[in-house]
């Protein structure tokens, strides 16, 4: 069997047009409010790539800098400020913070209507009880990569390998309310292949490169791989690859997500979608 290819830049880009569409013809202006502290290298890169794809589904894009000795009484300070202000409906925070500076106490005090990134805890409770609420993108991208396959949801028997507040958990209660079968594991879970070889849809999230070998895969299942790792490759060139062995895996799996361009443009595609939600609500 070789397994289709559950590709996130076509359905991302789906997803970027839907929500190019509802902006152009909601007649209000749509604006990604992104607070920057300090210049760390990747948050600027990721920064000015959020602007280019903003402005591309017609969101403004409006970056808040903060000098790099913040502390977390001028970061919050910011935060509460954006809170207050009603031409503000999306905010989120980039990362890393300064060193000292805790950055859950900082998301925690974002506006749970305005935080497109669903960081909030009071987020992550509204995800639990299944009421209308700003999900971590990344649980969003999983989810909807599933859903893109002939998978069942209701009765499916997923493994979750990784259980962080920002994808391996919100990933199982999106599951739970499909009401699919779900089992989360942890570096901690012994004999994992054990579990996943029994997973009807497979996902990891683990930031283990090849931690997801065929042997661990039930024939013609749905494995999405979250995991972006950095490794050196036989030619000692520095690449970036998921946590699934992905040569052998599609031997074996129905349909898989690639590494890159899996779960990564659609979590963009995602983040834009709770934008949009966040503004025109
Ligand atoms: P994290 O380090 O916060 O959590 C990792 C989780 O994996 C933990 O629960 C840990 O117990 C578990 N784990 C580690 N080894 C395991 C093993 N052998 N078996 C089962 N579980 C194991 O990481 P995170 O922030 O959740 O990110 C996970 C991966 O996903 C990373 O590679 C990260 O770069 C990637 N990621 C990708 C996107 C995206 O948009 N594509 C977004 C967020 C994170």
């Amino acid at each position: 069997m070789t397994a289709s290819i559950i590709d996130g830049k076509v359905l991302g880009a789906r997803v970027r047009a839907e929500v190019a569409a509802r902006v152009r013809s909601c007649g209000r202006a749509v604006r990604l409010d992104a607070v920057l502290v300090g210049n760390d290298r990747s948050a600027e890169l990721y920064a000015a790539s959020q602007e280019r794809t903003c402005a591309e589904a017609g969101i403004a894009y409006q970056l808040h800098r903060l000098d790099a000795d913040s502390g977390y009484e001028e970061i919050a300070g910011r935060v509460l400020l954006l809170n207050s202000q009603e031409s503000v409906r999306a905010i989120m925070i980039h990362l890393p913070l300064p060193a000292g500076v805790d950055a859950e106490r900082v998301q925690s005090l974002i506006d749970p209507d305005k935080d497109v990134e669903g960081v909030n805890p009071a987020n992550i409770g509204n995800v639990v009880y299944g009421r209308r609420s700003l999900v971590p993108c990344t649980a969003l991208a999983v989810l909807e990569m599933i859903e893109s396959t002939s998978v069942t949801l209701r009765g499916a028997r997923c493994v979750i390998a990784g259980a962080s507040n920002i994808v391996g958990k919100p990933v199982a209660v999106l599951l739970m309310r499909a009401e699919a079968t779900v089992v989360s594991t942890n570096k901690f879970t012994p004999d994992l292949g054990c579990l996943t070889r029994t997973a009807d849809v497979l996902i990891s999230a683990a930031g283990v490169a090849g931690l997801i070998k065929a042997e661990m895969v039930k024939p013609g299942a749905v494995v999405i791989d979250v995991g972006i790792n950095r490794i050196k490759s036989e030619t000692g060139k520095v690449i970036t690859v998921g946590d699934v062995a992905a040569a052998e895996v599609s031997q074996v799996a129905g349909a898989l997500s690639p590494v890159p361009g899996g779960v990564g443009p659609m979590t963009v595609a995602m983040l834009l979608r709770n934008v949009t939600d966040a503004a025109l609500r």
